[in-house]
């Protein structure tokens, strides 16, 4: 006996087995980038996703509706650099036509946004986040081996310009590196109607290179910035954000991600499909459900649906807390692991 179609939306939130739904997914469109920003992809060769193995827009497609029906709402395409991926507007047109789909983000680099900032809103992109660790492109040049600091100001720009509001600039603080500019990037985003998100440097895949004392804490960062600013207080923004938000005195609103020393993982509604369609229940997390395969070989989407759902209902996972509880904490993969499962690397599990 076949079993009974699934309906269109969950009657109450499928949730994991700490009472997490599933809400928000991370779709990385391909493990590729035009950065080598040393947090994250520090070495200068890498194994990369087989060409064959990419999800096409269509496939990715019918897995966002999969998700859709089983409670997602919100999608955030990243990569890699999503924006190298070609003709992303088109996927953003396909995905906008799910019901359940309330919000597509994107996160990028934005070297490459001011020229497709205008098709993706027209396309029904929600919102931007671009990252921007620095105002300095001599500094960009030297961390992330790119000479197009200028491009990426462009983007931000023409995002702005474009009513992707509000845009959020993700800054990962790494001592010694851009840890004096927390004010600076602060103007910088207030100047711009930009929303700035600090985010702590984490010991994740393709951070070879992490140690905990380059690690800037939140507190820390919200002690050099009551400095300047006087007291912040924080906001009480949805519990299922990962940013926490805070308000100057001003009124000026900025974000930290405190993901290595405040981990939210009992709040962490999010998982990560890779551009091969590995599904990922955390960023920590050592395997993932394989459903391109699923896709592949013919199976059907209340199939797959209920692949997903099991998976769920099962789901544990608190990665980052875990990672806070070990004794010897240090980078979490060395290259040789990194080479043998390229999908361990963040440029591959979409951050
Ligand atoms: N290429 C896009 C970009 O630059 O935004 C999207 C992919 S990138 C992997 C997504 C986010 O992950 C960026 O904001 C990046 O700064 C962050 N990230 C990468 N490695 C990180 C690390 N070791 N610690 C904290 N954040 C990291």
């Amino acid at each position: 006996m076949s079993a009974a179609p699934l309906p269109h939306r969950p009657a109450a939130p499928l949730t994991d087995v700490l009472r997490r739904p599933l809400r928000s997914l991370r779709i990385s469109v391909t493990d590729r980038c035009n950065m080598r920003c040393r947090y994250c992809m520090p070495e200068q060769e890498y194994a990369w996703l087989p060409r064959d193995s990419i999800l096409s827009f269509e496939e990715i497609d019918r897995l966002a509706g999969i998700f859709a029906r089983l409670g997602v709402d919100k999608v955030r395409l990243t990569g890699g650099e999503p924006l190298l991926r070609h003709q992303l507007p088109k996927l953003v047109t396909l995905l906008r036509r799910h019901r359940g789909i309330r919000e597509i983000a994107l996160t990028t680099n934005g070297i490459l946004l001011a020229r497709q900032a205008k098709e993706l809103r027209e396309a029904g992109l929600s919102r931007v986040t671009v990252s921007l660790d620095t105002l300095r492109p001599d500094r960009m040049l030297e961390f992330a081996r790119t000479g197009r600091h200028r491009d990426v100001l462009e983007g931000i720009a023409a995002a702005r310009g474009e009513g992707l509001a509000p845009v959020k600039l993700n800054v990962v603080v790494v001592r010694g590196y851009n840890d004096d500019e927390l004010i600076d990037l602060v103007e910088f985003a207030r100047a711009h109607q930009a929303e700035v998100r600090f985010i702590e440097y984490m010991d994740v895949g393709g951070a070879t290179e992490w140690s905990m004392n380059r690690v800037v804490t939140r507190q820390e960062i919200l002690k050099r910035l009551e400095q300047v600013y006087g007291v912040i207080t924080p906001v009480n923004e949805g519990a299922w954000a990962p940013a926490e938000q805070f308000s100057f005195r001003d009124g000026t609103v900025i974000g930290i991600i405190a993901s290595t020393t405040e981990p939210f993982c009992r709040t962490c509604d999010r998982s990560r499909l890779t551009a091969d369609g590995t599904w990922l229940l955390c960023l920590y997390g050592e395997n993932g459900l394989d459903l391109r395969q699923a896709l592949r070989e013919g199976s059907a989407d209340d199939e797959i649906a209920r692949r997903i759902e099991d998976t769920w209902r099962q789901r544990t996972d608190r990665g980052a807390e875990l990672r806070v509880a070990s004794p010897e904490r240090g980078a979490l993969y060395q290259l040789e692991s990194l080479r043998a499962d390229p999908h361990r690397e963040m440029h591959t599990r979409g951050g």
